[in-house]
């Protein structure tokens, strides 16, 4: 018996992990993928810092080597312009290009070091449910109970469609088709570009000393083509094949109930032009963990009284994730309103 079972082993789910093992329960992480596995997501904002610093990885993600970058070019409404990051009394802010298998290595690395059980390659496949509570999940590996549930297993929403929650969309259906290639490109050393035109955008980041990765988003109904690739990287090499990805804006209508949380992807999901989905998902995780421990802390207080808190709490992080989800909804909306008409009929 657990006091927390967190499905999946990203960004979200090592930060819940964390949380939840500080707060002294006991915690069981299942991933279905061996590590180190890829994820596309490496350019991250300088705001992730002290969240990383508050998880105890700071230092390991500072020493691992990761590109960092001042700001981004970006071509929107106006001309190309450099838009840095800005600067304090301590210099100037830099952003990391965190390469996702060796990123996500570190922070579940940080869980196992604090004593969260991690169980890989383990499937979770069904939530198991009593008198309208999840209890616990029926896994590749047997049957394991906790009195919390956090689903962080991305944007598929295992979770969600396993209890029937509704997955409010707010676009049309967006697909992103990115990939990386590989080579020298001088003008993509230094910083990220988004570049948007009348179809669309497309991102461009070097991630890896040799490496680069594009993403490319069209507002309209043509498919991308499989074999299309940025101009800036026409002579580079590709590698493997490029991918597509469901960035419909979409959110959870209840992220968290009776036994469980939602995190990350899992509860919300915008298009990657803001490059936040990994800041977003370690800070759910990070509240979902504290809410938890509020939650089990609460009960063990006030011996009967459950329910009163858990639903209190539980009422408190759905708020947290629509007030964020609302706050980056209207944000987004507003960016793309900058572009031309048709753009802006065809987007949201
Ligand atoms: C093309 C593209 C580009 C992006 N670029 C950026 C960017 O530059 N910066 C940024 O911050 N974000 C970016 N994002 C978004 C970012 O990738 C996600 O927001 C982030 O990975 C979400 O983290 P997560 O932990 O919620 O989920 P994930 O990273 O998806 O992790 C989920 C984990 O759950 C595991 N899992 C799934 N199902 C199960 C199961 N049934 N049982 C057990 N384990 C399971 C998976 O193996 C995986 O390890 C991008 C997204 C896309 C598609």
């Amino acid at each position: 018996m657990y006091d927390v079972i967190v499905v999946g082993g990203g960004p979200a789910g090592s930060a819940a992990a964390i949380a939840c093992d500080r707060a002294n329960l006991r915690v069981l992480l299942l991933e279905k993928y061996p590590f180190p596995r890829d994820r596309p997501g490496e350019t991250l904002h300088p705001g992730i810092e002290p969240l990383l610093d508050r998880l105890g990885v700071l230092e390991a993600v500072l020493s691992a080597g990761f590109l960092r970058h001042q700001g981004n070019w970006v071509k929107w409404e106006r001309d190309l312009q450099f838009i840095p990051f800005g600067e304090d009394e301590t210099g100037i802010w830099h952003g990391f290009q965190a390469w996702r298998a060796d990123f996500d290595r570190l922070l579940l690395d940080r869980a196992i070091a604090l004593g969260v059980k991690v169980l890989p390659p383990c499937h979770a496949v069904r939530p198991i449910l009593c008198d309208g509570r999840v209890i616990g999940v029926e896994t590749s590996q047997g049957i394991f109970e906790a009195s919390v549930v956090i689903d962080a297993a991305g944007g598929h929403h295992w979770l969600a469609k396993q209890l029937g929650l509704n997955i409010k969309t707010y676009s049309q259906p967006l697909v992103a088709r990115y990939g990386y290639v590989r080579g020298q490109c001088p003008i993509r050393e230094r910083a990220p570009a988004i570049i948007a035109d009348d179809c669309g955008w497309t991102w461009t980041a070097r991630v890896r000393a040799d490496l680069y990765q594009w993403t490319r988003l069209n507002f309209t109904i043509e498919r991308i083509d499989r074999g299309w690739i940025p101009e800036e990287f026409a002579n580079l090499q590709a590698v493997d094949k490029s991918r597509v990805a469901d960035v419909t804006w979409r959110t959870i209508d209840r992220p968290a109930g009776l036994g469980y949380f939602l995190i990350g992807d899992a509860a919300a999901v915008l298009d990657p032009s803001s490059s936040h989905g990994v800041l977003k998902a370690i800070m759910s995780g990070m509240m979902a963990g504290h809410a938890i421990s509020q939650i089990i802390e609460r009960e063990a207080r006030h011996q009967g009284d459950r329910n009163y808190s858990e639903r209190v709490v539980i009422q408190e992080y759905c708020q947290w994730i629509r007030d964020w989800f609302g706050h980056d909804l209207a944000r987004l909306t507003e960016l793309y309103a900058l572009l031309s008409d048709r753009n802006r009929s065809t987007t949201i």
